[in-house]
């Protein structure tokens, strides 16, 4: 899956919420955040974050991320 990092930390945009065809971004304590297990890995919303703050889990920079995306989904 991916999921938000970061930088997405106090970002008013929702340019990835819009985009997203399974609506899997929720709302964090102060970001966005993306279920891991409804994420489709379309990779459509990557592009369209203005704040850089969406990578693939395969990368080193989602690290830790991707645990804080699922504790925060899963509190919805
Ligand atoms: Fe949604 Fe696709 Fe982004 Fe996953 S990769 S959060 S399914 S837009």
């Amino acid at each position: 899956p991916y999921v938000v990092t970061e930088n997405c930390i106090k970002c008013k945009y929702q340019d990835c919420v819009e985009v997203c065809p399974v609506d899997c971004f929720y709302e964090g304590e102060n970001f966005l955040v993306i279920n891991p297990d409804e994420c489709i890995d379309c990779g459509v919303c990557e592009p369209e974050c203005p704040a850089e703050a969406i990578f693939p889990d395969s990368e080193a920079i989602a690290g830790k991320w991707l645990e804080i995306n699922r504790k925060f989904a899963d509190l919805w």
